[in-house]
């Protein structure tokens, strides 16, 4: 959501060496040099296995800790599994290519919303989203995201690639039949109206959800998921507390968006997906129920959302 794909730089690549197109890492999150960027403690696992339905595990985060440490991390926080999320053309390639070689991935991808005015200026959306369509159709490729409408980022210019870019994936989603994971910031009702003109996919997750009761409520009116993310943690966000009091708990999903919006009390520093069971704690105490419950619906929830992880589809 609100940082992914913003405030990272590309890293060159050493061609030859790494198993994954680009290496162990292709962005670097920005840093100005005042983050605390010492890594959270592990937590306590939950009495079930997790899931940590977005993350991004291709940006380096001020030190070394690559996608293999943060998968065994996650393994000892009890998380069953991650969903590696693209946001270009070269981050999509890389997110398919490590769920094809790991058992504890699997892949969304496309061209973020704040990607596709610069693909749209340089004359290459289309054949960035005939690579995104072709990766769609790889077996561990289970959802189309993160794409949407980003009307913080991205002025009236840049609109019309937004638009066009969110209407060929959602086409794209339903096309394969997998899962279409929305990145909306401050496009609310653009999302929405998208969505209902064009007919959502039948599995449409609002990534790092950031609406209100208002927008929860339409969700849930039309089964969509809402995913939320380390934000709902936060003691300010009343938006989200009120939004997931009205949830369909049958639609609630779990994700990091790591290495960004790490849950409290850990908020700025690095965050990866062993921190998800922070997250799932703090709902569960909004919600007034047991932890362990919460976890198992968001696992199932998560299960019917983008298929087994075991499973090649
Ligand atoms: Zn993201």
């Amino acid at each position: 959501m609100p940082d992914s794909h913003h405030g990272t730089a590309p890293i060159p690549h050493a061609p030859g060496e790494a198993v994954l197109p680009g290496g162990e890492y292709i962005r670097e999150r920005f840093s100005d040099g005042k983050r605390d960027i010492t890594r959270p403690p592990i937590p306590e696992p939950l009495a079930v296995p997790i899931y940590d339905n977005h993350t991004h595990l291709e940006i380096k985060d001020g030190d070394d800790f690559t996608y293999a440490d943060a998968l065994a991390a996650a393994e000892q926080a009890g998380i069953a599994g991650v969903i590696q999320v693209g946001g270009d053309v070269e981050s999509s390639q890389w997110s398919a290519a490590l769920a094809a070689q790991d058992a504890r991935v699997l892949a969304a991808v496309a061209l973020h919303p704040n990607e596709a005015p610069g693909y749209a200026s340089a004359g290459t959306l289309d054949d960035a989203l005939a690579t995104i369509d072709e990766l769609a159709t790889q077996p561990r490729v289970r959802a189309v995201g993160e794409t949407g409408l980003d009307f913080f980022r991205t002025g009236d210019d840049g609109r019309r690639a937004q638009h066009d870019s969110f209407e060929a994936h959602i086409a794209i989603a339903k096309r394969h039949g997998i899962a279409l994971q929305i990145h909306d910031r401050d496009a609310h009702e653009a999302v929405v109206e998208t969505l209902l003109r064009v007919g959502a996919p039948e599995v449409t997750v609002f990534h790092c959800f950031s609406g209100d009761e208002h927008l929860a409520r339409i969700a849930a009116d039309h089964g969509w998921y809402l995913s939320f993310s380390g934000t709902v943690t936060f003691s300010s966000a009343k938006n989200l507390h009120a939004a997931l009091r009205v949830a369909d708990r049958s639609r609630i999903l779990v994700e990091t968006d790591a290495p960004f919006l790490t849950p409290t009390p850990f908020r700025g520093r690095p965050n990866s997906p062993y921190l998800t069971p922070l997250t799932v704690r703090s709902m569960a105490d909004r919600l007034g129920v047991d932890a362990d419950e919460l976890a198992a619906e968001t696992a199932r929830n998560t299960l019917r959302a983008y298929g087994s992880w075991d499973e090649v589809r």
